[in-house]
């Protein structure tokens, strides 16, 4: 078919030019010599040796031309082979690289979660401790809603030393009282003067003291928690009536008593 085309209409030495290019360029591809023996004289049409025409192979420029015509086509199939190929991998390289950010995003994630699960713990860790500090430190009134009938250190005939040693908190006779904190149990028994009295020994290393108790609930080395009954409030011992005798104490014993309403405001409680 390529035989019959007129050879008057094939020219265009650039043509040849960029065929033998792309020849030269498949020549592995070659099954013969014949795409080898063509292309030389192409060659020889550009270096301004005779023209195709003056040579007389026209016929074989002819064969050239659809062999060229084949060859482009081959040469274009494999470019195109080549460019999807390149494709492919620049794909897959993308692809890879896109995979290897996520994991590295989701290692960070992960990480992340995993130090803000640690904040957390140690946060809530940090919370208990500080409301057991707070539980062990609060401090409550000796009897619920009562108030002070007698101030610290007030002066009267009534006491041995001329003066109130603590301060006496109003409670009917037979009124829960107490421990105003967590502590132990020093003193539990008939005090004298104080009539039955417990004295506590406080978590801080202070004292407490309650006197004139119609009865006692509590004995010597028992631990008490803030807000436990350890007795009745009464009018035992130097009394004039039933009330809650109450000191603070640096010691266990009289005589070192402290202001017990600037003790118990220290404590937070309201009085
Ligand atoms: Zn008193």
């Amino acid at each position: 078919m390529a035989f019959t085309r007129a050879t008057g209409k094939h020219r265009a030495p650039s043509r040849l030019t960029r065929t033998r290019a792309k020849a030269v360029g498949v020549a592995a591809l070659a099954t013969t010599g014949v795409i080898g023996g063509l292309a030389a004289p192409a060659l020889a049409a550009d270096s301004g040796t005779p023209s195709v025409s003056d040579t007389g192979l026209g016929q074989v420029i002819a064969i050239d031309k659809t062999l060229a015509d084949r060859i482009d086509a081959q040469a274009d199939a494999q470019q195109h082979q080549a460019d999807a190929a390149a494709k492919a991998k620049a794909e897959a390289q993308r692809k890879a690289e896109a995979e290897k950010k996520a994991e590295a995003k989701a290692k960070a994630k992960a990480k992340a979660d995993a130090k803000r699960a640690a904040e957390a713990r140690a946060e809530k860790a940090r919370a208990a401790r500080s409301a057991e500090r707070t539980r062990l430190s609060a401090f409550q009134l000796p009897v619920a809603g009562s108030y002070v009938t007698t101030g610290y250190k007030s002066s009267g005939s009534l006491w041995s030393s001329g003066s109130h040693s603590g301060i006496d908190f109003h409670a009917a006779s037979g009124s829960s009282v107490v421990a105003v904190g967590a502590g132990t149990v020093v003193e539990a028994g008939w005090g004298g003067a104080y009539g039955n009295n417990i004295v506590l020994r406080m978590t801080d290393g202070t004292y407490t003291q309650y006197g004139h108790l119609s009865s006692i609930g509590v004995s010597v080395g028992q631990s008490v928690g803030v807000g436990q009954q350890i007795g009745l409030s009464g009018s035992t011992g130097n009394s004039t009536g039933p009330h809650l005798h109450f000191e603070a104490r640096t010691t266990p014993s009289y005589g070192s008593d402290m202001d017990p309403v600037a003790y118990l405001r220290a404590h937070g409680v309201n009085v």
